[in-house]
């Protein structure tokens, strides 16, 4: 039933293409949009370090005409993208501490949780969501395969350091019993061999238990333009439709499903096995507001026309501000700025330096694929460059009064969709 040609990254120690569907085996697929080489996100060298050779990656968008999933047309070996020393924590992230409180407050009115109940966590990072089950009473687990694993250990969250494959599953079961609740928020559309997972996810899960995964949106990502999700950690970009065809395919049924505002557009769905759980409304209503078939063919073709106009107006505004002299840093280094950075040219005869808040690991390294230096955000207030462009575009109206309250006085100018100034 499922595509047995699936490429496969993990342990080749460099990457595959996606030559047919990871979900449904369909070949060939339509490449759709192509940003070129990237570097790996969170491939930073030192400052002052002396270059070397580092691997770049070509990044193209596929759809797959049978099922609709749209993916991305290279798997790269997960050791490369995410390092044990991988810098990205989620409980710095204001928006993304609040969503975890609202998955824990949803599922735990939806679910009717016991204080026995076990709630496990892939990708469960610096184990901020499953403190908020902790807080409840549950009993909690973290499968998480890098060293921000340690941190949600030493907040007393027991983390499991481990990639999650079904061997990891059977091992956990075997020692915690079957789980009540697995969420794998923003992990999910990472890791490769989905259907190996998807098993994986079923032998923890109880007979009533509950998958909640919560994905970057496909038609999020195409409505705001943000084409700067897309890099190789993202390996396919849900939408409702083919995240439900994919958990249909294992007797899977998704329930429950809603939009929120984690990275700038992000869907919640809540699945079971088969008829476990009445199927609200929800589900049908996001279903029929997606495009499908021709009319997915016709949305991703102007996607790329947009995102090539994008690319064009930004440059266009950066050489009127060089052309007057004017000094130009970056705010914040999410792994999103990298694709931005690298897909529209700029480096560090454009960019003078980064910005990160306080406590990021990212200080000190420079940004992939260049020699922009990441530095401390006081150096934006005491430095005062005439422009700064807002690289974490979609927290920029959220962020930019904030940057006026500490100080900054120059022009705040937020690239995506359309580069404006705030
Ligand atoms: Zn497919």
């Amino acid at each position: 039933m499922f595509p047995d040609k699936i490429a496969r990254a993990a342990g080749t120690g460099a990457s595959v293409p996606v030559e047919c569907c990871q979900v449904c085996g369909h070949a060939p697929l339509e490449t759709t949009l192509s940003l070129g080489y990237m570097p790996p996100v969170n491939q930073m060298v030192s400052i002052g370090e002396v270059p070397r050779q580092q691997p770049w990656f070509p990044t193209n968008l596929l759809h797959c005409a049978k099922c609709d999933l749209v993916q991305l047309g290279l798997a790269v070996d997960p050791v490369i993208i995410f390092p044990p020393e991988y810098p990205y924590t989620s409980g710095t992230t204001k928006v993304l501490r609040d969503n975890f409180a609202d998955l824990y407050a949803e599922a735990s009115a939806m679910l009717d949780l016991g204080p026995k109940d076990l709630v496990i966590d892939i990708g469960s990072n610096d184990g901020t969501l499953l403190s908020n089950f902790k807080n409840g009473g549950h009993r909690v687990l973290g499968i998480e395969p890098t060293e921000v694993g340690k941190i949600a250990d030493g907040r007393g969250i027991p983390t499991l350091m481990r990639y999650f494959t079904p061997a990891t599953a059977a091992e956990v079961k075997r020692r915690h019993g079957p789980a009540r609740v697995v969420t794998a928020a923003n992990c999910f559309a990472h890791i490769e061999d989905v259907h190996a997972i998807v098993e994986g996810i079923l032998d923890l899960l109880a007979p009533d238990g509950v998958f909640i995964s919560e994905s970057h949106y496909l038609i999020g990502l195409l409505d705001k333009l943000q084409y700067d999700t897309i890099y190789h950690e993202h390996l396919r970009y849900y939408s409702v439709g083919s995240l439900a065809h994919l958990l249909q395919m294992h007797g899977v049924e998704v329930f429950h499903a809603r939009l929120i505002p984690s990275h700038g557009g992000s869907i919640r769905v809540y699945a079971a096995r088969r008829a476990m759980h009445p199927v609200r409304d929800s589900v049908g209503k996001m279903l029929a507001a997606e495009p499908r078939g021709e009319a997915m063919r016709a949305r991703l073709s102007t996607f790329r026309h947009d995102v090539m106009l994008s690319k064009l107006r930004l440059l266009a505004m950066v050489r009127d501000l060089k052309e007057k002299g004017a000094r130009i840093c970056g705010i914040s280094a999410p792994s999103r700025a990298s694709t931005l950075v690298n897909y529209v040219g700029l480096d560090e005869a454009i960019i003078d330096y980064v910005c990160e808040i306080t406590g990021s690991l990212k200080i000190g390294k420079c940004m992939p694929g260049t020699l922009i230096p990441v530095v401390e955000e006081s150096r934006l207030f005491t430095d005062q460059p005439d422009c700064a462009i807002i690289f974490s575009c979609h927290i920029a109206d959220e962020l930019a009064p904030k940057l006026r309250a500490k100080g900054y006085r120059g022009t705040l100018i937020t690239p995506l969709p359309e580069p404006r100034v705030l």
